[in-house]
């Protein structure tokens, strides 16, 4: 029980404001909740990190209106898994990867966030955490000062080492490494690009970037990782790089020493009481093929909307309880789908007939677009529950649309966070029947399919507000149900109001 305790300062405080804080910060603000992040560093890092943005996450960042600012990012070219050539070609208008540098993502979320409303709060560490039955208690040090932050949830976005999943009392089941990758960024060094280099002695990965940076990273099979609290020196990465390929890079300048392993860890849960993870805080992945900050940015995306209805009185507590029951099997399917890759990746030549095999799945149609919609996001699905059409639960797909003569199409009416329903049957009894929840909660798009571009394969459709489809082609009284079950009773919303 709180007691006398304070009013809450905000709903929600969001601590850390990585990409995945950021995203999460702009989605609550859509939903209406005031939003405060606390973040420990005093400026944005420049560090460089995770480099690449996969189909949906490109599709969510369209659905929301941020592609015109992210600009035209370079092609990824193909991707792989775990060093195998691998097409990720998919369906979607964004297919394939893209290069983005970690930091452009968040300076661009950061912007979309504060321009909602969301408060940054940078040097702000947070050192201490109490719940009680309505609120959180966050204690903060900033400058040297120690000061209380009250909300009603807060959501620990603090990264792989999160603060808030140690204090907030979550078990991290999982393995640390038992083998590493060594990575820098050096100037002043030629050597061959190579992709993914399989030498007797190791792996072998370069890349000469603008600038004329070239990124190595190394591996010695049969090399036990090294139990690290700081960077790798250049020595180290130098001697593995003759060991594996036998050229020296020792007259190179580094910039940028790293070192990262195998370790795959996952919270049991992603909600304890009124504390929540979401991304890096919630799992623990070897970065590879890039899937680790899709994966967090994803968690955000199925979380603010969720979080905010909840704050706003229309959504019982099923529906932010749904969160860790969608996204926990989403992370342990991507989790698994790492480790596998970092068992092709870093075995020795003990794994070559695995990869010989697996080399001739990956050339069947079938295998390659299973791999790339896993890959890329686009068959991240959530289950569609008993009798509901198999398309439930899965990524709404593009399609061009047109209402009278405005065209449109089936990304665009996201951008405010808000439900749609798509309705291309002009039956009148499925608009009656969304009507209690056209109050701003749902968006009623009766459209027509421009003639020359591929209809979509239903008729009528409800997409949440994390681009989901929450029902489809049903009956009038199934949409009602399913508007009752992802967004609240009829017309009796109280949006929470503030920042
Ligand atoms: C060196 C490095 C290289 C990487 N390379 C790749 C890659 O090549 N590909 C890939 O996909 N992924 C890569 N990753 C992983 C990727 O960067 C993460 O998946 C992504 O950043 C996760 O985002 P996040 O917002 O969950 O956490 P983070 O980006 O870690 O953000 C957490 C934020 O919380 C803040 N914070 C932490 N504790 C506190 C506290 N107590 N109080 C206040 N603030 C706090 C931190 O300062 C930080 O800003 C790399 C990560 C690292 C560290």
């Amino acid at each position: 029980m709180t007691g006398t305790a304070p009013a809450p300062d905000t709903h929600v405080v969001v601590v850390g404001a990585g990409p995945v804080g950021l995203m999460l910060a702009g989605e609550l603000r859509l939903g209406g909740a005031a939003v405060t992040v606390l973040e420990q560093r005093h400026a944005p890092t420049t560090e460089s990190r995770a480099s690449t943005l996969h189909a949906r996450t490109m599709d969510i960042l369209h659905q929301r209106g941020l592609l015109v600012e992210l600009g035209d990012p370079p092609r990824g070219g193909p991707g792989h898994f775990g060093g195998m050539r691998l097409d990720l070609t998919g369906p979607s208008p964004h297919s394939g990867q893209w290069k983005v540098p970690q930091a452009r993502t968040e300076a661009l979320l950061a912007r979309w966030a504060t321009g909602l409303g969301a408060r940054i709060l940078r040097g702000h560490r947070l050192v201490g955490l109490t719940q009680t039955e309505d609120q959180v208690r966050a204690d903060v040090v900033a400058d040297g000062v120690h000061r209380t932050v009250r909300a009603r949830y807060l959501i620990g976005c603090d990264g792989e080492r999160s603060t808030v999943r140690e204090l907030g009392g979550f078990a991290f089941p999982g393995h640390d490494a038992s083998k590493e990758l060594l990575r820098a960024d050096v100037a002043d060094v030629t050597v061959p690009d190579r992709r993914f280099e399989r030498h007797p002695g190791g792996l072998a990965i370069a890349s000469r970037g603008p600038g004329g940076v070239t990124r190595v990273m190394v591996h010695r099979y049969g090399t036990p990782a090294t139990p690290r609290t700081t960077d790798p020196t250049f020595e180290e990465v130098t001697a593995a790089w003759q060991h594996v390929t036998g050229e020296d890079l020792t007259h190179g300048r580094p910039l940028w020493l790293n070192a990262f392993g195998n370790a795959c860890r996952q919270a049991d849960r992603y909600r304890n009481g009124r504390i929540l993870l979401a991304g890096d805080a919630a799992h623990h992945q070897m970065p590879v093929g890039g899937q680790a900050l899709n994966l967090g940015l994803h968690d955000a995306v199925n979380l603010g909307w969720k979080l905010a209805a909840h704050l706003g009185g229309t959504a019982g507590a099923h529906l932010l309880d749904s969160y860790h029951d969608e996204r926990h099997p989403v992370g342990a399917r991507i989790l698994g789908n790492i480790t596998a890759q970092a068992l092709l990746l870093l075995g020795g030549p003990e794994v070559e007939p695995l990869r010989a095999v697996f080399g001739e799945l990956l050339a069947l149609p079938e295998a390659r677009t299973h791999l790339a919609a896993m890959i890329s996001g686009l068959d991240h699905a959530y289950p569609p529950g008993s009798g509901h059409h198999l398309l439930v639960g899965t990524p709404v797909r593009h399609h061009h649309l047109r209402t009278g003569t405005e065209d449109t199409d089936t990304f665009a009416p996201l951008e405010t966070g808000r439900g749609l329903l798509v309705d291309l049957t002009g039956d009148p009894a499925l608009a009656a029947s969304a009507a209690p929840w056209a109050d701003g909660r749902v968006r009623v798009l009766r459209a027509t399919v421009p003639p020359g571009t591929a209809p979509p394969a239903f008729a009528a459709a409800l997409v949440r507000p994390d681009g989901h489809l929450a029902w489809v082609d049903g009956t009038p009284s199934s949409l009602a149900a399913a508007l009752q079950r992802w967004f609240g009773p009829p017309q009796r919303r109280v949006r929470p109001t503030g920042r």
